[in-house]
């Protein structure tokens, strides 16, 4: 098939290639270094892995973590074929690739409004955002696979490609006027916490006019609290231990009982729970109507549907998910936090315009917490629970889908 202009992405056949000047050596790898001309290398890329570990039932039971495999070939981590693209006059290298082999050559190439990707890339990407369907606890992913640098350097190629084509992109920003990013703060409410301490947690939220989504285990769900946590103006979520669909449809009609109407959903990670169960998580999710659930390990800067990969393909969920949550809390101990990496990294993620989630357990590491949101620079950050920010991005893209973006 020709090619057109714009951005396509190989392997490509060499009868495609041929016409344009091109020719193109094949490599099977594990991971190719993506390193751009004249910046800096954008580290190792390929398919990710993923490792499940069984949560223990009780304290003290061992339980390691292992590589998940696919029951079906959709799901299985494909190889990752690279060409390294022999170029022509006209031609510009726009990123060499390097393998594990040490070998070396030109994976994107540009000539006019014709921009070729001589790795899946975007596959890549699409993969990242994917959780797959585990029956055991979430635990990693494994091997170099997509980062926040090739994240930003594709976007900033797709859009420079849609430049050189002379098409126009539109980007609006989801979040209200006048507001560049957004920030929410969330709880894992995993263990009880006083009353006084409560007022505490509520008061340094006001005065940081910060809404937190606050996640609560049905079976710790003592109705005051939550009561005194929805009156504030906080999202309440489900912090589920569920590990099949009847089992999280009860947790919701718990609460449901309660008076609260649960819109989105966390996995909780502890002791007797199913842990986090991608996929399958998601599917119960959007099956129940909810509209938001958490991802882990992979920051897309902004919610986005979750994929569900099925023998047909891949689909989109009705259910968002915020990107992945800063934690503060490494451990329970006092000095198990991650303050000093977070005083760094919050800042620089809320620079980028995308929501930042600041995650705590609302009993350990108060101090930190208050420490971080006081150094903030807040005035242009949409302080908004993961319930307002799914909204606000679902809304934006149903708009730019009906072609009037410009009026955002
Ligand atoms: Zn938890």
């Amino acid at each position: 098939m020709p090619i057109g202009d714009g951005l396509a992405e190989g392997p490509f056949d060499a009868a495609a290639l041929e016409p344009l000047g091109l020719g193109a050596t094949e490599h099977v790898a594990e991971w190719v270094e993506i390193l751009p001309t004249g910046t800096e290398t954008l580290g190792e890329v390929g398919f990710a892995t993923h490792l499940v570990r069984r949560i223990p039932a009780a304290r003290g039971e061992r339980s390691d973590p292992y590589r998940w495999t696919s029951p079906h070939a959709i799901l299985s981590t494909p190889p990752l074929r690279v060409q390294f693209l022999r170029l022509s006059d006209g031609w510009d290298c726009l990123a060499e690739g390097k393998l594990a082999d040490g070998s070396r050559g030109c994976i994107v190439a540009r000539r006019g409004g014709l921009t070729l990707v001589g790795f899946p890339f975007l596959a890549m990407l699409v993969r990242h955002h994917w959780m797959p369907p585990v029956d055991d606890g979430y635990y990693s992913v494994e091997g170099p696979c997509f980062n926040v640098a090739a994240d930003l350097w594709l976007a900033d190629l797709v859009a420079s490609s849609a430049a050189a084509a002379g098409m126009r992109v539109v980007r609006a920003s989801p979040w209200p006027a006048g507001m560049g990013s957004a920030l929410t703060v969330r709880f894992d409410h995993d263990r009880a916490i006083s009353e006084a301490s409560l007022q505490d947690m509520l008061g340094l939220l006001d005065a940081h006019g910060a809404k937190a989504s606050w996640g609560f285990l049905a079976r710790l769900s003592d109705p005051a609290t939550i009561a005194a946590v929805a009156r504030r103006g906080h999202e309440i979520v489900l912090h589920s231990e569920a590990g099949t669909r009847s089992a999280l449809r009860q947790e919701l009609d718990h609460f449901a009982s309660l008076g609260h109407d649960i819109r989105g959903v966390t996995a909780h990670g502890g002791i007797g729970s199913a842990g986090h169960l991608g996929q399958r998580l998601y599917e119960w999710a959007s099956a129940e109507g909810l509209e938001h659930a958490d991802i882990l390990s992979r920051d897309a800067h902004l919610p986005h549907p979750a994929l569900a990969a099925t023998a047909d393909g891949i689909t989109e969920l009705p259910v968002y998910l915020p990107p992945f949550h800063r934690s503060l809390d490494v451990g329970t101990k006092p000095e198990a936090h991650a303050l000093p990496v977070l005083l760094d990294d919050i800042p620089r993620r809320l620079e980028r315009g995308g929501l930042v989630t600041i995650m705590n357990h609302p009993d350990i590491h108060r101090e930190e917490l208050r420490t971080l949101l006081g150094s903030l620079d807040l005035p242009r950050v949409w302080r908004a629970s993961h319930l307002d920010a799914v909204r606000r991005v679902r809304a934006a893209t149903e708009r730019s889908v009906l072609g009037d973006g410009q009026r955002a």
